[in-house]
């Protein structure tokens, strides 16, 4: 029996709990049935894998099932073997791979150096003479013979497929950590899986697991539905639990009274919850659980989406994986091949009799193995679980006009990371604070989306750590279950991961973002994923890789999202006014600074009431968020209180015309006061290094977004109002 799934045999008991504590940090394990896709063996190359000869370990299990993720930091790999190559050129090489195989090549410029210090941000040399470049060419050719490492130690259930990644990529991994500085470190939980990193990339953002539990998503996605009400519908309209509990009962009370045909079904959702855990329907808000025991549950309670699309009479959703390349300047890749995963009992639109169905309701993958109609196919596009590639086909076939449904994902994911950016950002420089070392982060996060018979794409959730297993769990027999490889999670997931750390390589030059821009705008007509397309070679990079499975969609899309980017512009003045300690929340005194500075008290709004507001907001935010790391006002209460002030300054416009106005006054506001600080510093400080006035400079998020700049996401705005007919416009009162 091969050695590897001997130590799984081995550790079979050890992953459970290890696993269960992953689950607890938001560990979302979806696994996939080994048998459900069928490779065309003609065009797949699985490294060193062959299904057909697999090992099985088997143990006997009891009712309870693990669901959750193990650390399998042991398991070796001896199974890996080299990677076949087929010399299969990709036909869909976009621009992006095009430029990185000129890289390549030696003919393009060079990444010089990356800001550790806030964001990630990359500085390109400009444009330098022959010499110059041919000089850094050398060097750059020296730099690439030595392979980039890969801190692997806290890698847990990514592990097996980060190996694969990294034997493909012919990089360097060290699985016990190391004790010089790697160039990425590989977490397989959170960005603290490994404390005192100072430099390097890091596979995850500080804050992520926070920012997308279901309550945070949900407010972060309800500001924005604030501002843009159409542009966010594609979010079930949800209630927060408790507090939200009173809101809920009279809103679904008043529909009900109006329109006694309406019936409409709500799902209950625990926050930490995944896989389908604590989930429930219910029809009338008295049938809520609000307790555990003493404590009240937090949880999110959402409309139930009555009509998805049905696929053999069944209901699906699609796990798509996204890659935010980094927060400063945003950069977002949607992975071409996703996975669906299907329930068990054929659909019916909800009724009191249904409700607890969860194989007719729920799509999770850990509840519908159970059920002895889960499907364990041999074809990509029948059983239980299908690539999505194969489900859009299947839809084309019946004329439905996939790239427009491809389109409108894409605008999903675009939208969602819009909405949860202005708080990493928080979080991001609380943990690597403005001028002190450390490291750049990126992460690939796991989508949940749901269709609706219109086709419409919903968001169900966003997990930021998406199960990257390749073997999964099987029954092999009556009660016997066992790990078993599965060849299109190895599939789908090790090109996620390589294509991920490719485009992370910190020898490469960042493709040019002006590059990524003229790439092309944003219509319903994307390329839509093509079935094999990840496994396509391109003989250029690395040997003899296959095109890259990452798509790249924003700042590609700029234009079309722009102008959504204002909660990001309300942040970056709140993290102006945090401070340099690495604070989250403004206190009372910062927050008066905020006023005066931005000249917005008067003698209708005077100091005093400033005050009054402050802690009326903050008394209410800090019942809503009771693990708030220290006292003070949070970003999203801080949004509040900026809506009010927009509101009271600007009151005959619409939410988003007052917001934009208010946030334009306070950016001139500070950038006037910059000028005469600038001013009053230079004739002060001529003499300082030019090191230490960049760094000065650097500590000021405002200033990291450059006048036109600011300027530019205004006129986004401006130019997007001007386009959108449906826009009211009022008079400015003020
Ligand atoms: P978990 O993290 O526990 O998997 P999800 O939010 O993904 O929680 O919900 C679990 C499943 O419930 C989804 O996969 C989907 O099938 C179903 N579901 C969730 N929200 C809705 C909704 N608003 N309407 C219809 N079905 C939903």
């Amino acid at each position: 029996m091969c050695d590897h799934y001997v130590e799984v045999k081995v550790q079979l008991e050890q992953m459970k709990s290890l696993g269960e504590d992953a689950e607890k940090q938001g560990v979302d394990t979806e696994q996939v049935p080994v048998s459900s896709v069928s490779p065309d063996p003609s065009s797949i190359t699985l490294a060193g894998r062959d299904a057909s000869n697999t090992s099985i370990t088997c143990k006997h299990r009891g009712k309870s099932h693990s669901k959750s993720g193990k650390d399998d930091k042991n398991l070796c790999g001896k199974h890996i073997s080299g990677v076949s190559v087929s010399t299969h050129v990709g036909k869909n090489l976009n621009r992006l791979e095009h430029e990185q195989t000129l890289h390549i090549k030696g003919t393009g410029r060079i990444l010089q150096g990356k800001s550790e210090t806030n964001g990630n941000y990359v500085t390109i040399h400009p444009s330098k003479n022959i010499q110059e470049t041919r000089r850094e060419d050398g060097y750059n050719l020296a730099r690439k013979r030595k392979p980039v490492t890969v801190d692997s130690s806290k890698a847990k259930t990514s592990l097996e497929a980060l190996k694969l990644s990294i034997k493909q990529l012919k990089w360097k991994e060290f699985p016990l950590g190391r004790r010089t500085a790697c160039d990425i470190y590989w977490h397989g939980v959170s960005f603290h899986d490994n404390e005192h990193i100072v430099s390097g990339q890091v596979n995850k953002f500080p804050g992520m697991i926070e920012m997308l539990r279901k309550i945070n998503l949900s407010r972060a996605v309800r500001t924005m539905q604030e501002l843009f009400p159409e542009e966010y519908d594609f979010y079930p309209r949800s209630w927060i639990l408790p507090e939200e509990f009173q809101q809920f009962s009279t809103q679904i009370c008043m529909v009900k009274e109006n329109d006694a045909t309406v019936n409409p079904t709500f799902i209950v959702k625990p926050d930490g919850g995944s896989q389908g855990d604590g989930i429930y329907l219910i029809r009338d808000p008295s049938d809520l659980k609000l307790m555990a025991g003493s404590q009240a549950k937090q949880a999110v309670v959402q409309e139930y989406i009555q009509k998805p699309l049905l696929v053999d009479k069944l209901k699906f959703d699609i796990r798509l994986y996204v890659l935010i390349k980094s927060l400063e300047p945003l950069e977002i890749y949607i992975a071409k091949e996703g996975l669906t995963r299907f329930c068990t009992e054929p659909y019916q639109e909800p009724c009191q009799k249904n409700l607890s169905h969860v194989f007719m309701h729920l799509t999770n993958y850990s509840l519908n193995v159970h059920s002895g109609n889960f499907v364990h196919s041999d074809s990509q596009n029948t059983g239980s679980k299908r690539t999505l590639s194969s489900v859009l086909y299947r839809l084309a076939a019946k004329g439905v006009d996939i790239k427009k449904v491809w389109s409108d994902i894409i605008a999903l994911v675009i939208k969602t990371v819009i909405a949860v950016v202005p708080e990493l950002k928080v979080y991001y420089q609380a943990d690597i604070p403005p001028g002190k070392p450390g490291p750049t982060c990126f992460q690939i996060l796991g989508f949940d989306i749901l269709l609706m018979k219109n086709l419409k794409p919903v968001l169900l959730e966003v997990n930021s750590n998406p199960s990257m297993r390749i073997e999964h769990e099987q029954e092999v027999a009556p009660g016997v279950f066992g790990y078993v490889p599965s060849p299109v999670d190895e599939e789908v997931k090790v090109g996620v991961i390589r294509d991920t750390l490719r485009l992370m390589d910190p020898r490469h030059r960042k493709p040019s973002i002006s590059s990524q821009l003229r790439a092309g705008g944003f219509e319903h007509g994307e390329a839509i994923p093509v079935e094999g397309e990840t496994r396509e070679r391109n003989p250029d990079e690395g040997g003899a890789l296959p095109s890259l499975c990452l798509k790249p969609v924003y700042p590609k899309y700029t234009k079309q999202f722009n102008y959504l980017r204002l909660a990001e512009r309300i942040a970056a003045l709140f993290i102006r006014f945090l401070g340099v300690k690495g604070n989250m929340r403004l206190g009372p005194t910062a927050f008066r600074t905020f006023i005066r500075t931005c000249k917005l008290s008067n003698s209708n709004f005077t100091m005093a009431s400033v005050d009054i507001l402050y802690i009326d907001i903050t008394r209410r935010w800090s019942g809503a968020v009771p693990d708030s790391r220290e006292a003070g006002m949070g970003l999203q209460a801080f949004v509040e209180a900026f809506f009010y002030l927009a509101g009271r300054r600007f009151k005959s416009l619409v939410l988003r015309e007052q917001v934009v106005s208010l946030l334009e006054l306070c950016e001139a506001q500070l950038e006037a006061q910059l000028g005469i600080e600038d001013r009053r510093s230079l004739s002060c400080s001529r003499a300082l290094p030019r090191a230490i006035k960049t760094q000065t400079l650097s500590l000021n998020p405002l200033l990291s977004s450059p006048a036109p700049l600011r300027r530019a996401a205004s006129q986004d705005y401006r130019l997007h109002q001007r386009l959108n007919p449906r826009t009211l416009r009022a008079n400015v009162e003020n």
